[in-house]
């Protein structure tokens, strides 16, 4: 792509990026590192446990490219990590200006970070207003570029409004400045919309599209600095010249590995779609504010508001020991809001006027993600009591995984598991630890609030019946009566079935009775497990702001 080289830097060209010497080693793992003046023992600190501070991390680490590469359906080399998004922004810029001669172009009210980037490389910042309707005007944007406009920054959605910006409209910009400008959209929050995957489809297509991502909002890594840049390998390669060599930590790549596992992610979009619930909760109801005149209708994680008087509203918000953002200096009057979790919504809320009987206090958030690892099997678990709208199940054990399922959607509740065991001796481990740490995660996301009533249902399935009584007494018992025929189903022992729901009523600290007769085997464990969905449902179930409870906490 000669039209990328002549974007770029003339002097920038051709530089030579550092070499460490790891990257010359290319490939090779040593067992002992003597290249690189590290200090042989790990640091002081409790902190240093996890291993590794005292050596240079990856620069680019294999393992967090790979994942993010799998979340984004993308090949790994399109991808830059760095510390935030911020630092993103900050080498596209260096890249591709020349200080005193080239522009970037951002379109007003935007993300402050673009000017202050471009002011201490020393380019030129071009403005175009966002229209009224807070869409770009992209037949302004192209009589405003001239030949040296080489960044044009979008964040989308927009800040601080929280608009998607038309994916027609980026398409049509992209297409009218080929081979002159790049188009970089900032997706920051991306992950909050409708359209999570974004600009990603058309990055093949456009090779002047750059998208920025970051873990900062929708991944809760704020605190990691952890951003990326995705764009054509050409450009990856010729950013990461001019990268710090080591812009990771350790911990940070530890942190990110941890929020982009099964796990991780299925908490983290379980936490999202209460974010937007609250969002659209808060957007009606700060609408009772004295202080607030209207809501700009946002798709992210925050939301602009119109007010009477944003510095009195910033006071009287202080004086409930509450921050928020006064985006005055941007649109008159305005300030924003992040979303936070329903309690501090509330807060948010009472601090503006808004009278405590108007509030629903949203329930609590029954969800819990688990990892459990033991020498034999390694187990990542999720479970929302509350939202059965994922079922996500991997043991390994085709039967086992029909009837987690059965479990799972019989019992109302969205479960995600995923089991790597010892399977080549032989299923044994994977159950029992799948049941301990299915049971622990559905106690565990009960919290306190378990109820104290008993539970029983009864299922036929053609000639089968199952019977189940629950009582999450916290005195775990198991009463197993019947026999099956034969003694396996698919690549199930059936003398499994009970040994399952032995160690799931251990770990829910349940007495659990299940009796179940039939002639044909695969036909008893599934009543089983469905009569156990069942009688859980009963036991799961929110009645209001309470969990069936005849006593209380027990
Ligand atoms: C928060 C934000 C960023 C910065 O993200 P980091 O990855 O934390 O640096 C970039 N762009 C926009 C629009 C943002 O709101």
């Amino acid at each position: 792509m000669t039209w990328l080289m002549n974007l770029m830097r003339p002097d920038l060209r051709s530089l030579a990026a550092y070499r460490s010497a790891r990257k010359e080693a290319d490939g090779f793992a040593p067992d002992i590192g003597v290249d690189a003046n590290e200090f042989p023992w790990p640091p002081f600190g409790s902190s240093s446990v996890q291993g590794k501070m005292n050596r240079y991390p990856e620069p680019q680490p294999a393992a967090l490219l790979g994942r993010l590469a799998a979340l984004w359906n993308i090949a790994p080399d399109h991808i830059l990590v760095g510390r935030g998004s911020d630092e993103g922004i900050d080498v596209l810029i260096r890249m591709f200006c020349r200080a005193g001669i080239d522009q970037i172009l951002i379109c007003p009210p935007t993300y402050g970070m673009y000017k202050v980037a471009a002011t201490v490389q020393g380019a030129e910042v071009l403005r175009v207003p966002l229209r009224a309707d807070g869409n770009l005007d992209v037949a302004a944007i192209l009589t405003d570029c001239t030949p040296q406009t080489k960044l044009i920054f979008i964040p989308s959605p927009s800040a601080p409004m929280g608009k998607l910006m038309l994916r027609e409209d980026i398409v049509s910009l992209c297409r009218a400045r080929a081979e002159q400008s790049l188009i970089v959209v900032d997706e920051a929050y991306i992950e909050f919309t409708d359209y999570p995957e974004g600009m990603l489809p058309e990055l093949p297509n456009i090779p002047n599209l750059v998208i920025l991502r970051t873990l900062s909002k929708a991944h809760a890594l704020a605190g990691e600095r952890i951003g990326t840049v995705i764009a054509a390998p050409e450009l990856i390669q010729n950013l990461l010249k001019i990268l710090a060599p080591y812009p990771l930590t350790q911990s940070s790549i530890r942190a990110a590995l941890d929020v982009l596992s099964p796990s991780g992610l299925i908490q983290n979009a379980e936490r999202r779609r209460v974010l937007v619930a609250e969002r659209e909760r808060m957007a009606r109801l700060l609408l009772q504010s004295p202080l607030i005149v209207s809501v700009f209708p946002s798709v992210a994680n925050f939301l602009l508001t119109q007010t009477v008087d944003s510095a009195a509203v910033m006071a009287q918000l202080r004086r409930s020991g509450i921050l928020a953002r006064d985006r005055n200096s941007e649109i008159a009057n305005t300030v924003r809001f992040s979303i936070g979790t329903p309690k501090e919504n509330n807060l948010v809320l009472q601090a503006l006027g808004v009278s405590a009987e108007v509030l629903d206090s949203p329930p609590s958030l029954r969800l819990l993600s688990a990892h459990r690892g033991t020498k034999e099997t390694t187990i990542d678990v999720t479970v929302n009591l509350d939202a059965p709208n994922f079922l996500q199940i991997d043991t390994g054990i085709g039967f086992f995984d029909h009837m987690l399922a059965q479990l799972a959607s019989h019992g109302g509740f969205g479960l995600a598991l995923t089991c790597k065991g010892d399977l080549h001796i032989d299923p044994h481990h994977s159950i029992e630890d799948c049941a301990l740490a299915l049971g622990e995660a559905l106690s565990a996301a009960l919290g306190d609030k378990r109820g104290a009533g008993r539970f029983g249902f009864t299922t036929p399935l053609d000639e089968a019946l199952a019977q189940v009584t629950i009582d999450l007494s916290g005195r775990p018992s198991f009463v197993f009566t019947g026999s099956f025929p034969v003694a396996t189903v698919g690549e199930m022992p059936s003398e499994m079935v009970p040994h399952f729901f032995q160690s799931l009523a251990n770990a829910l600290t349940a007495s659990f009775h299940l009796a179940v007769q039939g002639e044909n085997t695969h036909h008893m464990i599934e009543a089983a497990f469905k009569a156990t969905g069942r009688a859980l449902r009963q036991a799961f179930r929110r009645e209001g702001q309470e969990i069936p409870s005849t006593k209380g906490v027990l």
